[in-house]
């Protein structure tokens, strides 16, 4: 069956209206008039879609330069058509990327905000990463490509996933679940939805539960509180079934060969610029105007203001595109160092949080940002950056004595975090690829950490992490390592740079129906949503491929491109994965497994048991 061309001049009503409309296309459908669910069109949906016949004249303006909007940036360039020079990204701060950062040098150190755990199944992310050109290899090779070479090449391992006692490793191969805290996951993967709106984590799961092995890898792994999002934790469950045998050495997580910055935002930023896109930054939107009649909702200027204060307008035409990135986990970071503490800001609602509060107040379809950035004491953690000098520096060798992996060999090191399970600050810290930065001298170890209870005293400083100096911490990780003795070497011997983030587990926070607005919400015609706080039906945030799927929807629909997003990786209907997954929550003993085996047992299913 052909693909039906794309609407003539873009956008239908019809189509605006539908939420689903990029999940089930009107075609083709089934003997019941029913569209088939995308699941069962494989490879057939990655076709070149027809662009709308006046794209050449439609500009688009992207609001922020986050990973969810230069993707966004490259599907209106490859699948939309629209000539780069008509893109126009707009970022607040001097640099792309947002939460994709990474920068330093050898006077001060070198930061990075987060690292991230990837996989395969980021199906819109790798898409459109398998075109871009590699940072390294050379043509014909793509940023997938390096990804994926690297990966195969050196597959990630976690051989210390918990330490305990000051520096000693506990094995983690027990998920130590006891049967009412399996039928208590049970319960919750079969809940409708709705029945967890406005739950947390705590409401439904009990103190042993809490206690487990199981829950203090996923909440280390996901960066979850107890107080947070029940919704969030079913979403995760689902999307991450496939990784529940993988969960105790983290052989589930693919990673990139250096921080994301250089390995993701600056291929694909020279990529978006070769093709004539424009970056405008320090240029901070404060609102949209917009042109509201009944059904319609129409984005007619942007209003922003530039670092220096000046306020500027940009008119925009009805068949201009805007695609605004609303609410970010990152927004109002503040950085500290060995001999500073990084001021915790609760008051400023910077860009992201501004602009999606100035929509909200237009319609309700904007959703409720207020839902999620109201309690930054609740949602705030801190991350560090250790620049560790010097290849016999007493951290490399513990990471060495933990891992076994020689941490400057350019492979594999920690393969994931390392959680101080005893820690009051809830401490973890991952040591990826070395160099993890191209400007990193060849003896240097750069790690990454973060503690997830932030307002805990620690247990050696006997401070809150938050209200610490780098040297503060550094004390305390060395406390956790069974390196205190080390201490003031280690201090002569590291560069240490802090990052409060008030917003950091913010779309965790408790919501229902109606708080994330959608990726094009009802009646707009030309406005776009992008990030972590859009709802993308069955997708998880706090991911890359989150940002990535609002990105694609966004543009499929308000250019009504005739080409299906990625479904979701349907792990949890593959009866092999949750096979696995049951075995791996009842320690490696399959539940019902004498009964299911003997029912298999020699015929054409049987090698489908784990
Ligand atoms: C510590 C940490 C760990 C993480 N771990 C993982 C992981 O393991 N795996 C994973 O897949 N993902 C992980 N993530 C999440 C991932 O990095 C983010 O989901 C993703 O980068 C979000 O991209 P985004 O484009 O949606 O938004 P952001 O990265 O938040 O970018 C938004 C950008 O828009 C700008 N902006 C916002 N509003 C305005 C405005 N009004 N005007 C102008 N500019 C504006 C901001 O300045 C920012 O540059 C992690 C993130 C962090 C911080």
């Amino acid at each position: 069956m052909t693909p039906v061309p794309a609407t003539a001049g873009g956008t239908s009503e019809a189509t605006m209206t539908n939420t689903q409309h990029v999940y089930q296309r009107t075609y083709p459908v089934n003997p019941d008039g029913k569209p088939y669910v995308h699941n069962d069109l494989g490879l057939y949906t990655h076709n070149h879609p027809t662009p709308p016949a006046d794209v050449a004249e439609r500009h688009a303006w992207l609001v922020g330069s986050g990973i969810g909007s230069l993707l966004a940036a490259a599907y209106l360039v490859r699948d939309g058509r629209m000539p780069g020079e008509n893109i126009t990204i707009l970022e607040q701060l001097a640099v792309p990327g947002g939460s994709f950062d990474g920068a330093g040098d050898t006077e001060r150190g070198f930061i990075a905000r987060g690292g991230r755990e990837m996989g395969q199944h980021f199906e819109c992310f790798w898409d459109i990463m398998r075109e871009i050109p590699a940072l390294e290899m050379p043509e014909p090779y793509t940023v997938l490509d390096e990804f994926r070479t690297v990966n195969e090449n050196d597959p990630n391992i976690d051989p210390c996933r918990v330490i305990h006692h000051q520096g000693k490793r506990r094995d983690t191969y027990k998920m130590g679940l006891n049967k009412k805290g399996q039928l208590a996951m049970v319960r919750l993967l079969l809940a409708k939805e709705e029945d967890t709106y406005y739950k947390t984590i705590e409401d439904w799961f009990d103190a042993d539960f809490l206690a487990s092995n199981f829950y203090t890898l996923f909440k280390t792994m996901f960066a979850f509180e107890q107080y947070e999002s029940l919704t969030e934790m079913k979403r995760y469950m689902h999307r991450f079934l496939q990784y529940f045998p993988g969960f105790s050495d983290l052989s589930c997580l693919r990673f990139s060969r250096y921080n994301q910055f250089e390995s993701f935002v600056l291929p694909l930023t020279s990529w978006l610029e070769d093709k004539g896109v424009r970056f405008q930054y320090d240029t901070c939107v404060d609102d949209l105007d917009m042109d509201i009649t009944a059904g319609r909702k129409t984005v007619t200027a942007i209003r922003y203001h530039r670092a220096d204060g000046t306020q500027e307008t940009i008119d925009v035409a009805p068949k201009d595109l805007v695609l605004a990135t609303i609410g970010s986990c990152t927004e109002s970071t503040g950085y500290g160092d060995m001999d500073t503490v990084p001021p915790f800001y609760t008051d400023r609602p910077g860009g992201a949080w501004t602009l999606w509060r100035n929509l909200a107040k237009k319609s309700s379809v904007f959703g409720r940002p207020d839902v999620f950035c109201s309690h930054p004491h609740e949602t705030v953690w801190e991350s560090v950056s250790f620049s560790f000098i010097g290849e016999d520096h007493p951290f490399l060798r513990k990471i060495r004595e933990l891992t076994g992996n020689d941490p400057l060999s350019g492979r594999t090191v920690t393969g994931g975090i390392i959680t101080a399970e005893d820690s009051g600050w809830c401490l973890s810290l991952t040591m990826n690829r070395q160099p993890q930065f191209r400007a990193q001298p060849k003896d240097w170890g750069v790690a990454w950490a973060y503690g997830l209870y932030p307002h805990a005293k620690g247990d050696c400083v006997r401070k809150p992490m938050i209200e610490c100096t780098g040297e503060e911490i550094l004390k305390e990780y060395c406390y956790h390592f069974g390196l205190l003795d080390q201490f003031e070497e280690i201090k002569a011997r590291t560069k240490v740079r802090l990052a409060t983030m008030p917003y950091i587990t913010s779309f965790f926070w408790p919501r229902g129906k109606g708080d994330r607005p959608d990726v094009v919400p009802e009646g707009c015609t030309n406005l776009g949503l992008l990030g972590q706080f859009v709802e993308t039906p069955d997708d998880c945030i706090f991911t890359t491929e989150g940002s990535a799927r609002t990105a694609m929807m966004a543009v499929y629909q308000l250019l009504d491109l005739d080409r299906d997003v990625p479904p979701i990786w349907p792990a949890q209907y593959d009866v092999r994965a949750l096979l696995a997954a049951a075995k791996t929550m009842n320690d490696g003993k399959l539940p019902g497994g004498k009964v299911i085996t003997r029912m298999l047992k020699g015929t054409y299913y049987e090698d489908i048991l784990p």
